[in-house]
């Protein structure tokens, strides 16, 4: 990878229990920039074999990572963070070379995944247990936290940094050690973090990655008996499937899945605040996110200068390489990603929508989503019922707040939900009658390291972030003292 100031950060071998290898069977598999759609380079294809050798390097160096005190580990963490931070810049071109975000984005992204790492470091220093008054005068009774032990970690490729981090920092500090297992599509800036945590000090085996094709290295970590937990970024599908495969040796699973947000414009809200956040919430990393507004719903008396304000905003964006300036939307990650997003426009195309939106600098290449607004979207269309994960702004029109609730709702998901509204009653009322993990209100902007990020219904279980994501890798465990 060229332009990279510490060369060292290019990693294309795994590591396992602080080696740095290849697989055995010799087999690569190759990462592609989305942009260029040329070959960045590869990362080995590894299987069952090495991700057994793995969960044994995390299993070796878990009794004398979980006997360090958290003060111990929180320092080690803060030393990583501080290395993500220093490196931000190439963290940031691996990132945009390998997922095709703006390098802007790029940046937030490493800054929002290193604030994990510091505040779990802070979150170490604050497990704390309790005592129970006792039943009987000659009996004392504590509750201990303990770490859970040795985590799987399966990560997606839309976050590539920061999904990372938000799983691994708590874990650390809890005590635990890792496998990860990062996207296939986007592995460089996983190993780019593993070498940092290396140089960080953070032992041999304490963080583990093994890279290559889902079905085999998944399977490993659902059936090895020495993991406890599997924590899981990505799609419900594959989420449903972990959670079977792990029933077996009866883990402890996180699971944060996908999303359908509905954002909600009611004739009472401040427009251009609402069409500021549906920017922001819409159309960030190329609307490649999950708790991206997939379903845009507009109060009758607004929708017209709703439609007609987003649009003139979704006009003057610059679709392109991430790593050119000026860029908000880079290309989409695989021409899987590009066919979804054209079967839901053509099919809200043949159901009576149409695009507000003109577009006429696109650059060459199928790799390009164009970002658009589509009026008259209908609940009957395919991108009122999956995420489109892609740029397209589809705006549905109500008349009542019931209405829009019941639209809102009715969805098998429930991961981040927002809704614009002037009115305290209201803004009560819809907060709590939206059946969603994350609610935001006149504010697209809901992701951070000190709130609890997760979802209800088929968007998952557990939280990450926040004082609970620490306790997703803690058990709890009661001490009883007798005789005194
Ligand atoms: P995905 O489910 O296809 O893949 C996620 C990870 O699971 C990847 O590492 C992949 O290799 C792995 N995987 C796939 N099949 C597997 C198997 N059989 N066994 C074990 N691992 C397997 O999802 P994706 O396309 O990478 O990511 C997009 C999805 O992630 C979207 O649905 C999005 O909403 C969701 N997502 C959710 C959150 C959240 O916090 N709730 C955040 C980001 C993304």
């Amino acid at each position: 990878m060229q332009n990279l100031r510490e060369p060292g950060l290019f990693r294309q071998n795994a590591l396992i229990g602080g080696q740095w290898m290849l697989a055995a069977s010799g087999r690569s598999i190759d990462v592609i920039d989305p942009a260029a759609q040329s070959v960045v380079g590869t990362v080995p294809d590894m299987g069952a074999t090495e991700t057994r050798m793995a969960i044994e390097a995390a299993a070796s160096a878990y009794g004398p990572w979980r006997k360090k005190t958290h003060a111990e580990r929180a320092a080690l963490l803060e030393a990583w963070q501080a290395l993500m931070l220093e490196h931000i810049e190439d963290l940031a071109l691996i990132l945009t070379i390998e997922q095709g975000k703006p390098l802007d984005e790029a940046r937030g992204e490493i800054r929002y995944g290193a604030s994990f790492v510091k505040w779990f470091a802070e979150e170490a220093r604050r497990i704390e247990g309790q005592t129970i008054p006792s039943p009987t005068p000659d009996r004392r009774i504590v509750v201990l936290k303990e770490p859970v032990g040795v985590c799987g970690i399966i990560t997606p490729w839309n976050f590539p940094n920061a999904m990372i981090t938000r799983k691994v920092a708590p874990a650390l500090a809890a005590g635990c050690t890792i496998v990860i297992k990062p996207s296939e599509f986007t592995p460089y800036s996983a190993l780019a973090i593993g070498w940092l945590a290396e140089k960080a000090g953070i032992p041999a085996g304490v963080i583990n990655i093994v890279t290559g094709m889902p079905a085999d290295i998944g399977n490993e970590i659902m059936a090895n008996e020495t993991v406890r937990k599997i924590s899981f970024t990505g799609s419900t599908r594959v989420g449903s499937l972990l959670m079977r495969g792990a029933a077996d040796s009866v883990k402890r699973l996180s699971l944060e899945l996908g999303g359908n947000a509905p954002f909600i414009v009611f004739d009472d809200a401040d427009l251009d605040l609402a069409v500021e956040g549906a920017i922001a919430s819409k159309f960030r990393n190329g609307g490649q996110t999950c708790v991206c507004a997939n379903r845009l719903l507009v109060q009758a008396g607004v929708y017209d200068a709703f439609a007609e304000k987003l649009s003139s905003r979704v006009n003057a964006m610059k679709v392109g390489p991430g790593t050119e300036p000026g860029i908000s939307i880079g290309p989409m990650i695989n021409e899987a990603a590009i066919a979804k997003i054209n079967r839901h426009v053509d099919d809200a195309l043949a159901k009576g929508a149409k695009i507000v939106t003109t577009r006429t600098n696109m650059p060459g290449g199928a790799q390009y989503a164009a970002p658009m607004v589509l009026t008259g979207a209908t609940t009957d269309m395919q991108l009122a019922n999956e995420e489109t994960f892609g740029p397209v702004a589809p705006l549905f029109r109500f008349e009542t707040e019931e209405e829009a609730l019941a639209i809102a709702n009715g969805t098998p998901y429930g991961l981040a939900a927002y809704f614009y509204t002037e009115s305290l009653k209201r803004a009560w009322r819809v907060g709590e009658a939206l059946e969603f993990g994350m609610v935001g209100l006149n504010t697209g902007a809901i992701s951070t390291e000190v709130a609890p990020f997760g979802g209800v219904k088929q968007s998952g279980l557990g939280r990450e972030g926040s004082r609970a994501g620490i306790e997703e890798y803690l058990e709890v465990k009661s001490f009883h003292i007798g005789g005194l």
